[in-house]
């Protein structure tokens, strides 16, 4: 076994290496950006080295510069994690030409399943069932549009290349056809740098099961069964389950030997997981990722095995250490990915800061796996993901119920995140009884996606105890501020204090009575009786009517975001004294969250607009960011337009607060 390794990734993949690595007595080492010397997989590591600056290309995805890294360290292996230069036959070939082991499959493995479409004509051969389709090498739209009519609409088209999503497009009907292929090209070339494409029949009501295999050097090669992908937004996982609800053991039995046939046509070693899509009693080979997969953990917690573990011996030159039927697997296992994304907005990214990060705790019996703490950003250079969050049970309504009640525990505040989709999935009836495929986040979208409710009493009363606590205790910051306020029970010598709130455009009130060490708040005109105090942790213990319930509130300016159990809720504090202090603060220019690319101007110079209105749409990678008006207020200027590429900090719009 290796006395040291590097791990050529960052976030939770390289934790959870490093996790492995530590039990196993190896050594590890870390690499990182310059975004990210205080993250946690650099904290975890025995030693850890810069790489560059923080974009991707220039730093984890420069093959010279981890080469360097490694032989400075001595590490005697590579890592590669997921993504990144996981599946680059390249790094896998420089690594060896470097004398150091890449702990993957051969860089000719790599090869044969790079291409998606020489990948399906080497499955053909080896007779894997495909799905029908044309995988030839004509690149022109008159011969595939041709192949598409053959193959019978609807179809979809995949850049060859692709991962991740990327480069596909259903086409319902021909005169759709050329335009979806130019627009799959164009996002391949962008993406992949190699716009070829291939043709699917493309299938309405499919499931995504994919087999782990396992192959080692001594020519074994087996499979740890199957995980059901099928939860999908934009052909991406979002949830992932072993075993697949509704797979009998024929057809695990099948699938398991395709993917071992699949494995074993291209001297396939390592970790390596071939993807299925399935519909009725068929199920064809879609691609194989040779690499650990990002679900991984849920094959794990029912089979009690470390794939990891298994990885670093057979890059190390061991056998398998279990046969095909010495493989076993109990309960079910359930994983989410949380995270840092709007499912509102189409779930485009979000970047910011993790102001308030609490998990759930060991109780809750959950598997966390995470590359993030408290504080840390969610930068554009990155995969946004905060955690995956596992959960196992004896059957899949314990493993569903255990994973809903700790992910209700999950408080996170400053960015927006997934976390309430996720559990509505988790709790959505066909969800819950296993009767789903691919289409089910776009089919339930009004129920998964449903209009924001407004803020329950609980949230409001939250926002206001936070308010009159963090006032009631202020002795710290701006002495100026109304929230640093000691004196405002006697001010105007009122016994009661109105705390108006907005949540978007609808005014929220709340009046408060302070009553010894309680409350009388009158909540839009209905009374309750509160107290609230604050936990050790910095949440807010509230008991409203005698229901007790701890929420995150965390406050930025005089906006608070609210985090319980059931949701997130966002309001506007008004200030009665200096009621627009604030929007004239934030009047004046609007500027640039992020370097970025102008992607829509939505109001002119001269426009009267309304506070919120959207004014610009700025992009930055694949995220778009919408500049709104911070009041009711004239444009001055429009500094950019379409297409136009901006720098962090600039003035976009030139803007004057109405008054
Ligand atoms: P899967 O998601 O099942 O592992 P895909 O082929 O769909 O397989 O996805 C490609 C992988 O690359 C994913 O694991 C994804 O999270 C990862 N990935 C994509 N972009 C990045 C990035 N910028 N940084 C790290 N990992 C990434
Ligand atoms: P990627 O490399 O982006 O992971 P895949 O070929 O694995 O590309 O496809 C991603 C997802 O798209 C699948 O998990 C599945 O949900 C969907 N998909 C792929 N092929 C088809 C098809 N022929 N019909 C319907 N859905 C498909
Ligand atoms: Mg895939």
């Amino acid at each position: 076994m290796f006395g040291k390794i590097l791990i050529a990734n960052r976030g939770e993949i390289a934790c959870r290496v490093i996790r492995t690595a530590r039990r196993l007595g190896i050594r590890t080492v870390a690499v990182y950006s310059e975004a990210d010397a205080a993250a946690l997989h650099v904290a975890q590591a025995d030693e850890a080295y810069p790489i560059g600056p923080a974009p991707a290309r220039e730093s984890y995805l420069s093959i010279p510069r981890l080469i360097a890294a490694a032989q400075r360290s001595g590490a005697e292996a590579v890592h590669p994690g997921y993504g990144f230069l996981s599946e680059n036959a390249g790094f896998a070939e420089a690594c060896a030409g470097a004398g150091i082991v890449f702990v993957g499959p051969p860089p000719s493995a790599i090869r044969a399943m790079g291409s998606k479409a020489a990948a399906k004509a080497l499955m053909e051969r080896a007779g894997v069932p495909l799905v029908p389709g044309y995988h030839g090498e004509a690149q022109d739209e008159r011969h595939l549009a041709q192949a598409a009519r053959h193959v019978g609409y609807p179809v979809l088209i995949k850049a060859s290349a692709g991962g991740g999503g990327k480069g596909m497009r259903v086409v319902e009907t021909p005169d759709k056809f050329a335009a979806s292929l130019a627009s799959a090209k164009r996002e391949a070339a962008s993406a992949f740098g190699d716009d070829r494409v291939l043709i699917e029949k493309y299938l309405t009501r499919p499931h995504h099961i994919e087999m782990q295999i396992f192959a080692d050097r001594h020519g074994n090669a087996i499979h740890l069964f199957e995980r059901d992908c099928s939860i999908q937004r934009r052909h991406q996982k979002v949830v992932e389950e072993a075993p697949a609800p509704g797979m009998s053991d024929e057809r695990r039995h099948a699938m398991g030997e395709a993917a071992v046939a699949a494995a074993c046509a291209v001297g396939y070693v390592g970790a390596g997981t071939v993807e299925f899509i399935a519909e009725g009693h068929a199920f064809y080979f879609m691609e194989m990722n040779t690499r650990l997969q990002v679900e991984h953990p849920v094959t794990e917690a029912i089979t009690g095995l470390d794939l990891v573990d298994w990885q670093l011996r057979v890059a190390a030159g061991e056998k398998l250490p279990l046969r095909q039927e010495d493989v076993a697997a109990r309960g079910h296992a359930v994983e989410v990915r949380l995270y840092a994304e709007d499912p509102a907005r189409d779930f485009l990214p979000v970047t910011g800061r993790l102001r308030r990060l609490r998990m759930p705790d060991a109780a809750s019996g959950l598997r966390i796996d995470t590359g993030v703490r408290e504080g840390d950003t969610v930068s554009v250079h990155y995969d946004p993901m905060i955690a995956k969050v596992i959960a196992w049970g004896e059957d899949r309504g314990t493993a569903l119920r255990r994973l809903a009640a700790g992910l209700a525990r999950y408080r996170i505040a400053g960015l927006t995140t997934n976390r309430d989709f996720l559990l509505r999935v988790l709790r959505q009836p066909d969800f819950v009884a296993g009767a789903f495929d691919t289409g089910f986040i776009e089919r339930h979208r009004a129920e998964l996606l449903p209009v924001p409710a407004p803020a329950p009493r609980l949230a409001l009363a939250a926002a206001s105890l936070a308010l009159l606590l963090e006032q009631a205790g202020a002795g710290s910051g701006d002495p100026h501020s109304p929230w640093h306020r000691r004196d405002f029970w006697r001010l105007n010598g009122a016994s009661w204090r109105d705390l108006q709130w907005a949540e978007g455009e609808a005014p929220r009130l709340v009046r408060a009575y302070w009553r010894g060490p309680r409350y009388r708040l009158e909540i839009e005109g209905e009374a309750s009786d509160a107290a609230a105090e604050i936990t050790p942790a910095g949440d807010l213990a509230i008991d409203l009517d005698g229901r007790r319930a701890e929420l995150t509130v965390l406050r930025q300016g005089d906006e608070v975001t609210v985090v319980g159990d059931d949701g997130s809720w966002r309001l506007l504090y008004i200030d009665p004294v200096a009621p627009r202090a604030a929007e004239a603060a934030a009047g004046g220019r609007l500027s640039a969250p992020m370097p970025g690319k102008v992607a829509q101007v939505l109001a002119a110079a001269g426009a009267k607009v309304k506070r919120g209105q959207a004014l610009m749409v700025l992009e930055a990678m694949k995220m778009e960011h919408t500049i709104a008006a911070p009041a009711d207020g004239t444009v001055e200027r429009v500094n950019y337009a379409p297409g136009d590429l901006v720098e962090e900090g600039a003035e976009l719009i030139g803007f004057a607060v109405e008054g």
